[in-house]
């Protein structure tokens, strides 16, 4: 897709607050500092839309930006703050389950996974979270540029093998925000999602 015009149309924490047009949604999901702003802007064609964070885990709403008047891209704010207390984590929490397990028109999630380590415990967690509740799910591995050529495949087989993403048939796309690969399947998984 080629994207002209995109529109954050709202900030939400509560399901009244989404938008009501119909229109298909990816959520976008990682921990904060990932990179899922600059992969957003990359898919959008922007050098920067969606705000680039300089406080990780600041963003604490569902933001829905309406994109080419026909889908959303649902930043779904960052897990696993250190700082915050348990009780402002459990209310954000359910602010998350409630989105992911109970808006219609939720068509998949793009997960993030910072592709120079093997994925955190929190992003086990959350993969096998969206495993179980059948929520079509996209890996993305990000800053790839920073992972050698010749490692790659070693990184993959580590990814895969941590998520166990070969027993769900779940797609791993390596990105780079900086040369743009993985752009294009990134948007190919998308468009198939939508039934675009
Ligand atoms: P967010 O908090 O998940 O939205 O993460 P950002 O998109 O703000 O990125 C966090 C930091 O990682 C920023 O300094 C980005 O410039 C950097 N970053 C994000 N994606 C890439 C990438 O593909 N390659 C490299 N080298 N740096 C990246």
């Amino acid at each position: 897709m080629e994207v002209q015009e995109v529109e954050l149309v709202m900030s939400a924490v509560s399901p009244t607050q989404y938008p009501t047009t119909g229109f298909p949604e990816i959520g976008l999901v990682g921990r904060s500092n990932v990179g899922k702003s600059s992969l957003t802007n990359v898919l959008i064609n922007r050098r920067s839309y969606a705000r680039t964070s300089s406080q990780p885990g600041k963003t604490r709403t569902l933001n829905f930006y309406e994109v080419e008047h026909q889908l959303y891209f649902v930043d779904v704010p960052g897990y696993g703050y250190a700082k915050v207390s348990k009780q402002e984590r459990a209310k954000f929490g359910t602010m998350i389950e409630t989105y992911l397990t109970q808006r219609q028109t939720l068509q998949g999630v793009i997960q993030l996974i910072d592709g120079r380590h093997a994925p955190s415990d929190d992003d086990v967690s959350m993969y096998q979270w969206l495993q179980y509740y059948d929520i079509p799910t996209l890996i993305v591995a990000t800053k790839i540029d920073k992972v050698k050529p010749g490692v790659r495949n070693r990184q993959v087989s580590l990814i895969n093998k941590t998520l166990a993403l070969k027993q769900s048939n779940t797609e791993l796309i390596l990105f780079s925000a900086q040369t743009k690969l993985g752009k294009d399947d990134v948007w190919q998984w998308i468009e198939n999602q939508i039934g675009g």
